[in-house]
């Protein structure tokens, strides 16, 4: 065989590990780096073990690579920029830089002509009154930057209580966010070719508890016409404003509007996404496979869904392999179980919803998924 090019990938978690195994079959390799000794994805990929500020390994992973991209929004921007000037980027910083902060996203998404939550910069000389005055009470406070399953987060009812939340956060720059009265979430995974090629899922319905996604159903049990319609116009804006090269999701909420509903922007993913896992199973082309081929120049086809699929995300614990139901795939991430956190996740995939319904509900009762 020729020589493939290789995948750089920033972060060796979960969806590391799925991006690797999606890029197997199309001949590519991929590298990894995570200071982590124990990062799920270095079962599949080459491991470099480092800290994101060590520059001799980040120059030695740079050179080992053709192109770089990222699985969490999170990762320092001065890294990013040191292996920008060795390496291309995909998706680029600048698609980084408005996802990783709260309020660049959502001023963003707004100055796209996009509904978000009502939001103020919570910046110290803003009295606690005004804040919530401008955004109407109760309301969520929530760090600027570094938030994940709804950590740095808090919900607060009056004044007194944003006072004293606000001084838990130190000098850390926060949002103040109004409640969303949503009658649903979803999510809009697209990903979008260097010809600027665009393709997405339909709308993906989801479910939290305490912050967390759960299940994630696709096509959206709540969807309609004007909303996909909708979902379209949010993608290709997006995408094409910041010439974005990769998988992108849009978390949404759907809130009742005259003559039916419509979405409000709740933050973007400048990858792929929890909430598109069911896509291994449930679609031609997985989220995975669709960012490797983006970045990495390859075609992208429209997906094809098969049937109903379900996504169950397996959290603090693992059910025993017998205790699955016939038919549901397994994803184990090989992580050390902890409450509250995501150790794998389950995928059912039907021809009609009752059935999907029905075996969400066979699952439902599993060790992991129970829901406390
Ligand atoms: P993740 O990374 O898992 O998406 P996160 O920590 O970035 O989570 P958000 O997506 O902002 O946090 O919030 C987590 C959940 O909290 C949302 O999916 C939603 O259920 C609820 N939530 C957040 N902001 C609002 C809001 N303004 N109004 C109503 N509900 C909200
Ligand atoms: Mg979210």
């Amino acid at each position: 065989m020729t020589a493939r090019p290789v995948l750089g990938i920033l972060g060796g978690g979960q969806l590391a590990q799925m991006m690797a195994l999606a890029a197997i079959p199309l001949g590519i390799q991929c590298h990894v780096y995570d200071p982590d000794p124990v990062a799920p994805a270095r079962l599949c990929a080459i491991h470099h073990c480092a800290a994101y500020d060590d520059t001799a390994a980040l120059v030695r992973f740079a050179e080992a690579v053709d192109v770089i991209t990222y699985e969490f929004e999170n990762i320092p921007l001065s890294c990013v920029s040191f292996l920008n000037a060795h390496k291309p980027i995909m998706p680029g910083i600048s698609a980084l830089q408005v996802c990783q902060d709260r309020l660049t996203e959502k001023t963003f998404a707004r100055s796209l002509g996009f509904a978000t939550a009502p939001f103020v910069d919570l910046v110290p000389t803003l009295s606690s009154t005004d804040a919530l005055h401008a955004v109407g009470a109760p309301a969520i406070l929530k760090t600027r930057r570094m938030g994940y399953d709804g950590k740095g987060q808090q919900i607060v009812q009056n004044a007194e209580e944003l006072d004293r939340a606000r001084a838990t956060y130190g000098t850390l720059e926060l949002i103040l966010e109004g409640i969303v009265p949503f009658l649903h979430e979803v999510s809009i995974i697209s990903v979008r070719a260097p010809d600027g090629t665009t393709v997405r899922y339909p709308l993906i319905q989801n479910t939290h508890r305490h912050g967390i996604l759960r299940t994630s159903i696709a096509p959206a049990p709540c969807h309609t016409a004007a909303l996909e319609s909708l979902a379209d116009q949010i993608a290709s804006t997006v995408l094409d404003a910041v010439g974005y090269v990769g998988v992108l999701t849009v978390e949404c909420f759907v809130v009742a509007a005259p003559g039916g509903s419509t979405l409000v922007i709740n933050e973007f993913a400048p990858r792929v996404h929890n909430s598109g896992h069911w896509s291994i199973e449930g679609a031609t082309h997985s989220q995975f496979d669709y960012h490797v081929r983006a970045v990495m120049g390859l075609r992208i086809d429209p997906p094809e869904l098969r049937g109903w699929s379900a996504l169950c995300n397996l959290i603090g614990d693992e059910p025993a392999d017998n205790d699955i139901p016939v038919g549901v795939a397994v994803h184990r991430y090989h992580k050390t179980p902890r409450p509250g956190r995501k150790v794998g996740h389950l995928t059912i995939t039907t021809t009609d919803h009752a059935t999907l319904q029905h075996t969400i509900d066979a699952c439902s009762e599993l060790t992991g998924i129970r829901i406390p």
